[in-house]
């Protein structure tokens, strides 16, 4: 019973109040069933009339006795609402004191004068149906609808008993005025209905997108095991075929052969850098990677990643500028090896799609992880290149397992796919974020992450107890 007086307190709330509307549910009336919907409601409103056998002699019933029910409105509003300060839920229903009564009972007022208005056309039942949409909303059950009208019904007919002694007249009016009672619960359950379809069809459409993704997943797999089975063979041949032609002696010279140990030596290299990758998003993935963090110098960090470019750098006639190697860097939060891992990525990336120019590192404090402010500081690594630079539109593409801008079996760079993603994985577990830029002049490419810094209160200590740290081939 106390459940039904807190779905009528909600049925009153605000017929003509504007609300938030709840996904798949119309928000104002009038829009409520708008075109091909406000047809149904339509058609809807006239069924219900015939299967309720609903006259012309009914409305004029009701609106004769709307004069005389009039007084009784005032008294249904205070009554009503004297229960439903009783009532466990009251809080939801009438959390804006006195002065939202005050206003509840006046819409009460509102909705029972409507009832005798006479005129049910399909603005009315637009405006019941959103009564009923409001009680979805709340995610309150159609059965207390139900019992909710039941309580409207009895208070009428004590109302009815006492308006007309004579019994004839006043079933003449009872029964006009069930009926309308009837077809106002059939139009707010209506929209129970609506509201449901509106949820499967939403629902739906959920699984359809699943369902395209999960197939786009299995493309992106289908190509990386063809890309990977690719990339192993390439260096495996190379070993193969270098190794054989030095087995069966055919090298002319000490110095020819020593360059086809160089090749069988940089091809074992690249393949492990692959095999590697795998292992590590197999990892991640797998939520096995464990980080250890600690007060790492980002200094070390990085005059002991870049070397590992600056060779093939040089190679290829590119310049590899620190832009913070006089400045004072402070102490980061991090796992060392993953740090270097991280930055040794950015830095292969930006030489290998780099032809011609340069490739700049720069590191610096900032109050930001790059997304939101923060009150945390943390530092900014960035490398940036002259090179090819990446497609507005792959910008955040390039982050996903396996994706590679020339994903194409002829492409000119080689890779897995994998190693932006690993790094994302590896920064974000380490606290900081990482995004792409285009390169200062316009052209080229700009990575930066961010790492949180030590917090200066410590900075001093960790300072004092720094060790030197294996490097990222022991820990591997
Ligand atoms: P890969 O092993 O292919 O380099 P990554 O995940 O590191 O894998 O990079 C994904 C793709 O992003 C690359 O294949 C390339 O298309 C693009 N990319 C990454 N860094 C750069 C860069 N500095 N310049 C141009 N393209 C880049």
């Amino acid at each position: 019973m106390e459940s039904c007086y807190h779905l009528l307190a909600i049925i009153v709330r605000s017929p003509g109040a504007q609300q938030v509307p709840a996904p798949g549910i119309p928000g104002r009336s009038k829009d409520a069933w708008g075109g091909q919907e406000g047809l149904l409601l339509e058609s809807f409103l006239q069924e219900m009339k015939r299967y309720l056998g609903f006259t012309e002699v009914d409305a004029r019933h009701l609106r004769e006795l709307g004069p005389r029910m009039e007084k009784y409105f005032p008294e249904l509003a205070e009554r009503f609402y004297a229960q439903i300060r009783q009532h466990p839920h009251a809080f939801r229903v009438i959390a804006g004191g006195e002065a939202e009564i005050a206003r509840l009972k006046q819409t009460l007022q509102q909705w029972a004068r409507g009832l005798f208005s006479g005129v049910y056309d399909e603005r009315y039942a637009g405006d019941r149906s959103q009564i009923g949409y409001r009680h979805v909303r709340v995610g309150l059950e159609q059965k207390y609808v139900i019992s909710a009208m039941g309580i409207v019904r009895s208070y009428f007919s004590n109302c009815l008993l006492l308006e007309f002694p004579a019994s004839d007249e006043r079933l003449r009016y009872a029964h006009s005025l069930g009926k309308m009672l009837d077809l106002d619960l059939n139009l707010m359950c209506e929209s129970y209905m609506h509201a449901t379809v509106q949820n499967l069809r939403a629902l739906n459409e959920q699984l359809e997108r699943a369902n395209r993704e999960l197939a786009e997943a299995s493309r992106i797999k289908d190509e990386f095991l063809a890309h990977t089975s690719h990339e192993l063979r390439t260096p495996l041949n190379s070993i193969l075929g270098f190794s054989k032609l030095i087995l069966d002696g055919l090298c002319k010279s000490r110095e020819e052969e020593q360059e086809l140990l160089r090749d069988v030596f940089s091809s074992a290299q690249h393949l492990l850098g692959i095999v590697n990758d795998i292992l590590d998003i197999t990892r991640i993935e797998a939520n096995q990677m464990i980080l250890h963090l600690e007060d790492v110098n980002p200094r070390q960090v990085l005059d002991s990643t870049l070397p590992l470019v600056a060779v093939q750098a040089a190679s290829k006639g590119l310049e590899l500028h620190d832009l913070s190697a006089r400045r004072p860097l402070p102490s980061v939060r991090a796992d060392e090896v993953r740090l270097r891992q991280v930055l040794l990525n950015l830095l292969s990336n930006a030489v290998k799609f780099t032809s011609r120019g340069s490739v700049t590192v720069r590191a610096g404090v900032t109050g930001t992880d790059g997304v939101a402010p923060s009150r945390r500081a943390f530092l900014r690594f960035e490398v940036e290149d002259t090179g090819i630079g990446i497609p507005l539109e792959k910008r955040e593409e390039v982050f996903h397992n396996f994706v590679q801008v020339d994903n194409s079996q002829t492409r000119r760079y080689g890779g897995s796919g994998l190693g932006l993603a690993i790094s994302r994985r590896l920064v974000e577990m380490m606290g900081g974020a990482i995004g792409l830029d285009s390169g200062s002049q316009g052209r080229g490419t700009l990575v930066w992450f961010t790492i949180p810094v030590v917090p200066e209160a410590q900075q001093e200590s960790s300072a004092a107890a720094r060790r030197p740290r294996a490097t990222a081939t022991d820990r591997r």
